[in-house]
């Protein structure tokens, strides 16, 4: 590939009793042919006529079949024309030496058959044999005689020259024949019959214009299209065999032409000359202008000779000694046809359709490995789509409020897409100081910032309420008047460093206030006794979050599957999916999601109504205290209670002590209550956090297989999978018995002279001969009509 490559020329002789030995000789490389001419003695004594000659071409075919014809000359331009390389096969020489029998042979023999049947049988075999390709293939006929372009596979009947002229084109992607015919063959037995009808339309034509069939020039192309028929191969390559039989190549001398057959001799002689020009062109590197245009058959081959393709010549000879000038003049322009060299390159194209659905293949596998980056870090639910302008207004205006400390914390779902704004709006050390508070993991949507949350709402993150699902509510637990030593916002503890935490608090309550050992006693254990009453609820929870993960092997095997839509042809929008999913595969997991939520809701409830419970005993105690130190004053200042040592208080005092001291023991017990259920709520929002994040992983797991895992891996992926459609079933495979084949054989091969292989041949000859037959018919009866 791409190195240089010179034209193969070969010799065929044509077998004759009378072969001039003295002259034509033969050396053992089966590749030099020697002519020896005798003297011409007319010419007197000193004589400087040149007598001998030698030519080294490619191989010599002494009465070699067509068999071996084929092989030598053919074979590997047809099988390299499948990979993509143009080739171009010509016949030249005297008219009668061979080369229509080299080229299409004898039609009603099928062992005289010549190159172009054999290599249009050729081509179908290769595609049989090559299963992953899809390719096409074409033929077309030209004939160019007295410089008018034929179509001998025209459908339309023919009416002469002046009918459609056909014209030469030139384009980038080569050289065509604008009005020519191309006709797509899928199977041999056709492609045969369109031979058959051109070469019986070459006869006629001949007849009916009364033309000499051997001085007009043809050209048989097939054109080859090769396409992987695996989608990601974007490219395919194409190619054309011409198949050249040239008008004979005798020179006007000799024959006495006059009138019409001499202005066809002088036509072929000029078009053969002019294609030795260009073959003299093409040999000498240092040409770089080819004269192709100088006449029909040099234009219409320009991209088949030389070139990129690969070039082979027959040169056809007569064995006899009155042949022996023409002879010589033919080897002449087969040994000037070697020293051409070709560079033979494939045609590859690319297929635009394929590309761009490879594109987007490529673009959803990587949403898809995105996605599971997001669900390992825990960012699920993240859009990729380019942003409208709201969402890059809300953005904006998050991180304004976040820079002027109005908003706490930046809504995490759309920090792929904030980074992506920050260089837009942000200098670059605010970017950095944003960009480190966004890598914090959680964070808290503004409560007041509606835009905000009506957008997480659609995407499935907030639920009706306005809560950022499963998060704490910071707001609801009145943090400025209530002292809590339990922080919120700390995730994932267990069960038992929450009632250490409480114990804990609990005891320094205690131990910061006036009240008594058995006062804390008494708190501590209420603390395990609410704990312990609540405990029915968390097992529940317990048990429930166990199941779920239990539903692991979900996928494949459960009945919910069957009920699977089939897959659209672009896939729905992630909130759109994310609904189908909860009412599928994913209904369980949700509806387990949604009780956790509402039990923590509830609790947060509580511990919202506690916490304003605990406020206004505050509040009490606050003015107890106030009203009990405007006693103690009003005492001292009257100083009458201050004898014998003895502190003497008045009943109004008295009574105050008691409510301050019953406020303190309910502000106790309240504060244990809230403790609780914070500690509930905090183990709580731990589930939901748990059963949200496992809704949302096995969404992406859904979403991914449903839209994006290819359909034939499915398949193979299903139990008993693994045919896919197209695919033979095995029984009817086996039903056709070794037997029954074997039988078929035998009865092709007894009807059959040349075996199974010449079926097609045949009888594509029958159609053509019962349609001649009608044409002669027809023929016959205008004439007796003109009579
Ligand atoms: P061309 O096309 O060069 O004018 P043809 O192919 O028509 O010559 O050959 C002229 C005749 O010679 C035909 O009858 C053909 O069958 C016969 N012929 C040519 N070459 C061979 C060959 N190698 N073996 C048998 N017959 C041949
Ligand atoms: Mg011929």
């Amino acid at each position: 590939m791409g190195s240089r490559k010179k034209v193969h020329a070969f010799v065929r002789v044509r077998p004759t009793d009378d072969f001039a030995h003295e002259m034509i000789k033969y050396r053992d490389d089966n590749k030099t042919i020697d002519i020896h001419l005798k003297k011409d003695t007319r010419r007197g004594v000193v004589n400087n006529q040149q007598t001998d000659w030698s030519f080294k071409l490619d191989r010599v075919l002494h009465d070699a079949s067509q068999d071996l014809v084929y092989e030598t000359v053919a074979k590997d331009v047809v099988s390299q024309a499948l990979n993509g390389f143009n080739g171009t096969i010509m016949c030249y020489g005297q008219t009668g030496a061979g080369k229509t029998y080299t080229m299409t042979g004898a039609t009603e023999n099928y062992k005289h058959r010549g190159i172009l049947p054999r290599a249009l049988q050729q081509v179908f075999r290769m595609i049989e044999e090559r299963p992953t390709h899809a390719i096409t293939v074409r033929v077309s006929y030209l004939e160019i005689y007295n410089e008018s372009l034929f179509d001998l596979l025209s459908t339309l009947p023919y009416v002469g020259p002046s009918a459609t002229p056909m014209t030469i084109v030139e384009n980038p992607q080569g050289v065509f024949i604008k009005g020519l015919s191309v006709h797509l063959t899928s199977q041999e037995e056709d492609a045969f019959s369109l031979l058959f009808e051109g070469e019986t339309n070459r006869i006629i034509a001949s007849h009916t214009m009364n033309k000499n069939s051997s001085r007009s020039h043809c050209i048989f192309t097939i054109y080859v299209e090769a396409r992987s028929r695996t989608l990601s191969d974007e490219k395919y390559v194409t190619s054309k065999i011409n198949l050249v039989d040239l008008a004979g190549s005798e020179r006007l001398g000799k024959s006495r032409s006059e009138g019409r057959v001499l202005k066809e001799a002088t036509y072929i002689n000029k078009s053969l000359s002019f294609l030795e020009q260009a073959i003299i062109a093409l040999g000498d590197q240092k040409r770089d202008h080819i004269p192709f245009r100088q006449c029909k058959l040099t234009h219409a081959l320009k991209d088949s000779l030389g070139g990129n393709c690969n070039m082979v010549l027959v040169t056809n000879i007569y064995g006899e000694a009155a042949q022996l000038e023409e002879t010589l003049s033919s080897l002449r322009f087969a040994s000037r046809m070697k020293l051409v060299t070709t560079e033979p390159a494939i045609n590859e194209k690319y297929d635009a359709e394929r590309m761009v659905k490879n594109l987007e293949k490529e673009l959803a596998l990587l949403k898809q490995e995105l996605a599971i980056h997001d669900s390992l870090a825990n960012r699920t639910l993240v859009n990729y789509d380019p942003m409208d302008e709201i969402q890059i207004a809300e953005i904006n205006s998050q991180v304004r409020r976040y820079l002027e400390g109005t908003l706490e914390e930046i809504d995490w779902a759309q920090l792929a897409q904030v980074q992506g704004v920050l260089s837009l709006c942000l200098p670059s050390q605010q970017e950095q100081e944003v960009e480190s508070t966004l890598r914090r993991k959680y964070t808290l949507i503004d409560k007041n910032d509606y835009a905000a949350i009506s957008a997480v709402q659609k995407a499935g993150l907030v639920d009706a309420d306005g809560h950022l699902v499963g998060e704490p509510d910071g707001q609801g637990f009145g943090l400025g008047v209530a002292p809590f030593s339990i922080k919120p916002g700390k995730k994932s503890k267990s069960k038992k460093m929450f009632k250490e935490q409480l114990s804990s608090s609990a005891r320094k309550e205690g131990a910061s206030s006036p009240l008594s050992g058995k006062d804390l006693d008494v708190s501590t254990s209420k603390t395990q006794m609410i704990l312990s009453s609540k405990d029915g609820d968390v097992k529940d929870m317990l048990v429930r979050d166990r199941e779920t993960s239990n539903t692991e092997p979900l996928a494949s095997d459960s009945p919910k599957e069957e009920l699977r839509p089939p897959r659209p042809s672009t896939p729905p929008t992630k909130p759109v999916a994310f609904e189908d999913f909860k009412n599928e595969r994913g209904s369980e997991i949700n509806r387990i999601f949604k009780e956790n939520k509402s039990i923590l809701n509830e609790r947060r409830k509580r511990a919202s109504e506690t916490t304003q419970r605990i406020n206004a005993i505050k509040r009490e105690i606050d003015m107890t205290k106030e009203a009990l130190n405007l006693q103690k004053s009003l005492r001292e200042k009257q100083g009458e209670y201050e004898n014998k040592g003895l502190m003497i208080i008045d009943e109004e005092e008295f009574l105050l002590i008691l409510k301050l001291k019953d406020l303190k023991k309910q502000y106790r017990t309240e504060h244990q209550d809230l403790c609780d259920l914070r500690a509930e709520v905090q183990y709580c929002q731990h589930l939901v956090d748990q059963c949200r994040h496992r809704l949302l992983t096995e969404f992406d797991i859904w979403y991914n297989e449903s839209f994006f895992v290819p359909e034939d891996l499915q398949m193979a992926l299903k139990p008993g999978g693994g045919i896919r459609p197209g695919m033979m079933p095995l029984n009817k495979i086996v039903s056709l018995g070794e037997d029954d084949q074997d039988r078929f054989g035998q009865l092709q091969q007894t009807m059959l002279p040349e075996g199974p292989d010449s079926v097609s041949f045949y009888n594509a000859k029958v159609k053509m001969e019962q349609k001649h037959n009608y044409v002669k018919t027809m023929m016959g009866l205008q004439q007796a009509h003109r009579k």
